[in-house]
């Protein structure tokens, strides 16, 4: 099947587009690497009738490093995370995910703002920003707004956003002496959605910690318990135990089996970041 006719356009800037969106008389729809958009497109399971393709915004595809927090324009794709086209990525949790999202051909188009606005249970973004607790920067022509994760992501494809909004940019804690995190996520086949997966971030600074659960039915679980004792006690209070009751308080739907996947991603995601 194949898209129903609609108008595109390719704006050079962020203002241009937020005057695009803002025309009520037709249905407007933002795009960014239309890697999702693209079969709703041709499922026409979205019908707009104006496209406005973001890609090509120059504010949205810049990172840039701000004290101890960086900003990741929505824009920026998961390929250029993946090749260490920004320094303050380069390393960071980012960087490894972004690896790991899809496989390179997706990478090469799909975007950290098309993939938070997406919002699939299962996509690698919605878990990771959670994990590094990160504010979605959203703006449209009535002005700037911030909302923070895991906040944003309100169920499974619903996020806090309107129409004629734009994710502009994403802000992440920056590389710090210290900090620890981990990432770890069961797929069937490389390439493919997870079936169940976890991010853990760690600032010992802040004495801050945030185990996260994806591949949900809705947004991504923190385990407030958990998150707590683990930031107090380290490896020794991340056992088998206590991760399997922290899991079950957010997975009562889940079979054994499957949320026995979920206690094994977040065992192997918390030994990759407590481990020596
Ligand atoms: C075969 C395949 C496998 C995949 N596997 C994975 C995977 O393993 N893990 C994973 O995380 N993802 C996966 N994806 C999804 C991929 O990461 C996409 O890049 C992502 O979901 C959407 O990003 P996009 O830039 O292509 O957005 P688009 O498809 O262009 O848009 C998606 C939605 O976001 C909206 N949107 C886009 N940009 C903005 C913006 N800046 N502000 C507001 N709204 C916006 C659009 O209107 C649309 O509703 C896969 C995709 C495919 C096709």
């Amino acid at each position: 099947m194949k898209a129903a006719k609609f108008d595109y356009a390719r704006p050079a800037t962020a203002a241009e587009a937020f005057s695009l969106l803002k025309d009520d008389t037709v249905i407007v729809k933002p795009m960014g690497g239309s890697q999702s958009l693209g079969p709703m497109l041709n499922l026409r399971l979205a019908r707009p009738q104006k496209v406005v393709d973001v890609s090509g915004i120059e504010e949205m595809r810049t990172v840039s490093k701000e004290g101890n927090r960086v900003r990741v324009g929505a824009a920026v794709t998961h390929a250029e995370i993946e090749d260490g086209v920004f320094e303050p990525l380069v390393g960071h949790m980012m960087q490894y995910v972004a690896e790991r999202i899809a496989y390179r051909a997706v990478r090469n188009r799909g975007t950290v703002g098309g993939s938070l606005a997406h919002a699939d249970p299962a996509a690698d973004w919605v878990l990771a920003t959670a994990a590094l607790g990160a504010e979605v920067e959203i703006a449209s022509a009535e002005g700037k707004r911030r909302s923070s994760m895991p906040e944003f992501m309100l169920g499974a494809y619903t996020v806090d956003l309107q129409p004629n909004e734009l994710i502009t940019s994403v802000v992440v804690p920056a590389k710090a002496a210290g900090s620890r995190w981990g990432y770890y996520k069961f797929c069937r086949k490389t390439g493919e959605f997870a079936e169940a997966s976890c991010a853990a971030w760690f600032d010992p600074a802040s004495k801050t910690a945030r185990i996260v659960l994806g591949a949900l039915d809705g947004a991504p679980q923190l385990l407030p318990e958990l998150s707590a004792r683990v930031a107090e006690q380290g490896p020794a209070a991340a056992t088998r135990e206590a991760i399997e009751a922290a899991v079950a308080v957010v997975t009562p739907e889940k079979s054994t089996v499957q949320r026995n996947l979920c206690v094994t991603a977040v065992e192997r995601c918390l030994k990759q970041a407590l481990g020596e």
